[in-house]
């Protein structure tokens, strides 16, 4: 059994066995003035809380693509914790600025990596969701010689990955970001798929093309919470507007119809 808790925005964080993997962990949830404005920084207490209630030992981090709301807080915490770090080119650049040449696996498209306590992971080659007037916000790769802290728009989303992981014998898969490559999908099926949701219209048949391909068994939709406002007492946020979430649940049912629907709750364990 695999707990998995979402964490807000497209961050994931996997426990099995006493031991924790995490994807795309953001936990700073930068307020719009900054994210617009500003030069954000990660929130080294709300990280310190998370990283000190961990359910279980951390393994190691993935990474999607690099815009904020996926690699803010990673410089941070990985090097609070040094465990290995996979994503892009672009990611490295990251860490490079970060003071951490070298940190990255810096993955290949469709090959498996075998993690720290077990675990597996497949960078699939995917899209950028078109989020911002259909198009892909920040497109291109983070520059290499900027001093941190870097501006929101600083933090291009580089190559951009959908991510298979293998843990005790189940398989996920994170679409971090509406949107995909049908080639690079080929023979991906997975047990749970976790679907981000925003910008979803904007992809031509995005349920069909994805759920034909992945043959989930558990469908979860996240990453629909506005993840610039703060976590409330009961760890809510307010979803994004114009997400059509009846419609969005329709096309599930419609394209995977065995399929069972999981509605996650922040911080929320669900047992897979
Ligand atoms: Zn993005």
């Amino acid at each position: 059994m695999v707990s998995v808790r979402w964490t807000g925005a497209a961050g994931l964080e996997f426990t099995h066995e006493g031991k924790t993997w995490l994807i795309d962990p953001y936990l700073s949830r930068i307020g719009k003035m900054t994210l617009f404005f500003g030069h954000p920084q990660p929130d080294r207490e709300k990280i310190s809380r998370y990283l000190d209630t961990l359910p279980g030992k951390l393994q190691a981090v993935v990474v999607g693509h690099t815009h904020l709301d996926h690699v803010l807080d990673v410089p941070e915490i990985v090097g609070r914790v040094p465990v290995p770090l996979v994503g892009s080119g672009s990611l490295e650049t990251l860490m490079a600025a970060h003071g951490m040449p070298g940190r990255v696996t810096v993955c290949k498209e469709r090959t498996r990596i075998d993690l720290p306590g077990g675990a597996a992971v497949t960078m699939i080659p995917s899209l950028h969701g078109l989020v911002l007037f259909g198009r892909a916000p920040y497109a291109g790769e983070i520059e290499p010689g900027q001093q941190p802290p870097l501006k929101a728009s600083a933090y291009r989303h580089g190559p951009v990955f959908n991510i298979r992981l293998e843990i005790g014998g189940t398989s996920f898969l994170h679409v971090g970001s509406a949107n995909l490559i049908d080639d690079g999908l080929e023979g991906q099926t997975c047990d749970v798929l976790f679907m981000c949701m925003p910008g979803w219209k904007a992809i031509e048949n995005y349920h069909g093309r994805l759920l034909s391909r992945t043959r989930p068994k558990i469908v979860v939709p996240f990453h629909f919470d506005d993840f610039s406002a703060p976590l409330s007492r009961d760890f809510t946020a307010p979803p994004v507007p114009w997400l059509s979430k009846n419609r969005f649940l329709k096309r599930i049912a419609e394209e995977a119809p065995d399929a069972r629907i999981v509605h996650p709750a922040l911080f929320e364990p669900m047992v897979f």
